[in-house]
Formats: C-alpha cells, sequence, structure tokens
C-alpha cells in the first residue's frame, strides 16, 4: 500500500477541503519568446487517475516536466505534494515516480538486478518481486533486459518508477507506440495501481485510453485548459442529444417510420441514423417497433463518444 505522507489540503473556488497532491494556478511558460503555458489551473487528488490530453505541441509534457521538478517555469504557482518542484529535494523526489519516454538500460542485467539497483535510491522501497508482480514481470526477474521485448521494457520501466513506492507517478504518454496487446497489459498496471491508491497523472493522445483509465481528463489546447471533467461528462456529453441507429426492417420504408421530423432522420446504406434523438424519439420507435411486431436489428442509442467530444473541443485537431 502506498504510503499517505504529508496532506496538502486546499481549498477550491467552493470552499471545499480537498486533498491536492497536484495544485497549479496560472502556470505559465515559454521557450525564447514563444510562450508556450497560457496560465494553466490543474488539480490532481489525492487516489485519482488524471489524463492531461491535447493535441501535439498544446504543452503536455512541458506541464509535466516542470511538476517533476525538472524545468523551471515563468509564472504561476505549483505544488506537488506540499512541494513547489522548483525547489526539489531528496525526500520529495522519492516520493514520485517518473516513467520517461525512453530509458535506456543496460542489457546484460537482469530485470531482477535493476530494479534491485533501482530500489538502493529510495528509502522505503517496495519489494523487488513485488515490483516485478505489479508489472506482470514476476517471471522475467532472471531475464536479461536484452532479451525482453519491447512491451516487457516499457513494464520494466514502469517497474523501475514503481520500485520507490511513489505516491504519485507521472506517466507521459505511456503507450504511444504499443500494440494493442502490450496497451492491454499496460492498462493493467496502471488499473492495479490505481486501486493501490497512487495517485497518477498521465498524458495520452488515445481517448480510448483516457476513457479507460481517467478518473479525470482535462484537456489542454495551445497552452490552456478549455475542459476540465470526468470522461462521461466532458463537454456536456452525457447531456447531448444521442444518435439512434437502426437497420430498416425489410418491407418497411422510411415513410412508414414514426413522425421523426424528416430532417433529422437519414439512410446511411441500410441503416436509418436519426439525430439529434431525444428521449421521446426513442420512445415513439419502440412504440412503433412493439405494435408492428417489428425487430429493430442493430439498434443503438449513442451519445457523443468522448473521441468525438475531443474533437470538437480541440478544432478537431487530435
Ligand atoms: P505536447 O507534449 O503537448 O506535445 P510540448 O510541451 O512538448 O507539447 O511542447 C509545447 C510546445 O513547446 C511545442 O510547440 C514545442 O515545439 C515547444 N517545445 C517543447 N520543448 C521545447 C524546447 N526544449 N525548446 C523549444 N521549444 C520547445
Ligand atoms: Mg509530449
Amino acid at each position: 500500500m502506498t504510503a499517505a505522507s504529508a496532506v496538502d489540503v486546499v481549498r477550491d473556488p467552493t470552499g471545499v477541503e480537498r486533498d491536492a497532491v497536484v495544485s497549479v494556478r496560472g502556470l505559465t511558460m515559454g521557450y525564447g519568446g514563444t510562450p508556450v503555458l497560457a496560465g494553466v489551473d490543474l488539480d490532481v487528488q489525492r487516489g485519482e487517475v488524471c489524463a492531461l490530453v491535447g493535441p501535439n505541441g498544446a504543452g503536455k509534457s512541458t506541464t509535466v516536466e516542470i511538476l517533476e521538478g525538472y524545468r523551471s517555469r515563468h509564472g504561476g504557482d505549483v505544488t506537488v505534494l506540499g512541494v513547489d518542484p522548483q525547489h526539489p529535494t531528496r525526500a520529495w523526489r522519492s516520493r514520485i515516480g517518473i516513467v520517461l519516454q525512453t530509458c535506456d538500460m543496460p542489457p546484460d542485467l537482469t530485470a531482477g538486478e535493476l530494479v534491485e539497483r533501482f530500489a538502493g535510491f529510495y528509502p522505503h522501497p517496495r519489494p523487488v518481486d513485488e515490483t516485478l508482480g505489479l508489472v506482470g514481470l514476476q517471471d522475467r526477474g532472471a531475464s536479461r533486459a536484452g532479451t525482453l521485448s519491447g512491451g516487457q521494457r516499457r513494464r520494466l520501466d514502469m517497474a523501475m518508477a514503481l520500485v520507490g513506492d511513489p505516491e504519485l507517478l507521472f506517466l507521459d504518454e505511456p503507450t504511444t507506440g504499443f500494440d494493442p496487446s502490450a496497451r492491454q497489459q499496460a492498462w493493467s498496471v496502471i488499473a492495479r495501481l490505481r486501486e493501490l491508491g497512487t495517485t497518477i497523472l498521465l498524458t495520452t493522445h488515445s481517448m480510448e485510453e483516457a476513457e479507460a483509465l481517467a478518473d479525470r481528463v482535462v484537456v489542454l489546447v495551445a497552452g490552456r485548459v478549455v475542459a476540465d471533467a470526468t470522461p462521461a461528462t466532458l463537454g456536456g456529453r452525457e447531456q447531448a442529444d444521442a444518435v439512434v441507429r437502426f437497420r430498416l426492417p425489410s418491407g418497411t420504408s422510411v415513410t412508414e417510420l414514426p413522425a421523426f421530423d424528416l430532417a433529422q432522420a437519414v439512410i446511411d446504406r441500410d441503416h436509418v441514423v436519426v439525430t439529434p434523438a431525444g428521449q421521446d424519439d426513442v420512445r415513439r420507435l419502440l412504440d412503433w417497433a412493439h405494435d408492428r411486431h417489428v425487430t429493430l436489428v442493430g439498434l443503438t442509442v449513442q451519445r457523443p463518444t468522448l473521441e468525438e467530444t475531443y474533437l470538437a473541443l480541440t478544432g478537431g485537431v487530435r
């Protein structure tokens, strides 16, 4: 279990006290004369998985590097585990886990030896076997790093970040370039860490990943936060009109369908697509099918996907 040490209580604008592990207010930063972060506000609560998403160049890595204490900022207030990361201490570093995008490791050392080495940097390391188990490499402790597959090596990177039993883990694009099975394995490691109470800030390009892992999604566009909500409610998703889709029953013409506003219903190959569809439209459709003893094959009622919502928020830029 991750040790909960210093509690950093902040007040949100409604006056509610919360246990923020990361608190960022008005963060600004630029390279040369070019501004990159234009006043970022961000909180990550203890035990939460927060996904920072946004198009390439939005400033995600810059933000994460500032929080990790590897980059200085121009302005704003930043607290990470109660400390300003611009003035990191050894004790503070030992409470944080960082998985770098790429990490070279000596190929002749075994996975167990590598994790053991990293364990030596921390005051209260997690046992090596437990750490390897956490990332699903329990049978690979004696394998040389050079013999591991790409996906296994990335999980070994994670093991090295986790052996210190961090309270807070930063993952910058943890699965970019992974094949589907390696990605699935990385997701289950992250889900397991969440169950153990580790606070995680990850960046990703994949809305599927954000939806699978994150309690909260923060959308960064050109150095500004444009949305900050749960995956289910981002951008008003849960309130948005649905799209109803079903196969046109054989022997039925579109004109026999219940009275949708004609502009609402279009035929897409052999499917009828009704959009926007409200609750009453769905009820009328089901009543119609019931009265006629018709089965609506392939019926779906769908709110905008997280991907569609994200694209709307970012002006169509991935
Ligand atoms: P993201 O991770 O969201 O893709 P980054 O934080 O890496 O965005 O980059 C934000 C912007 O800052 C980009 O325009 C990028 O080109 C620029 N940038 C990033 N790192 C540097 C650097 N070391 N020197 C100059 N410009 C940089
Ligand atoms: Mg980046």
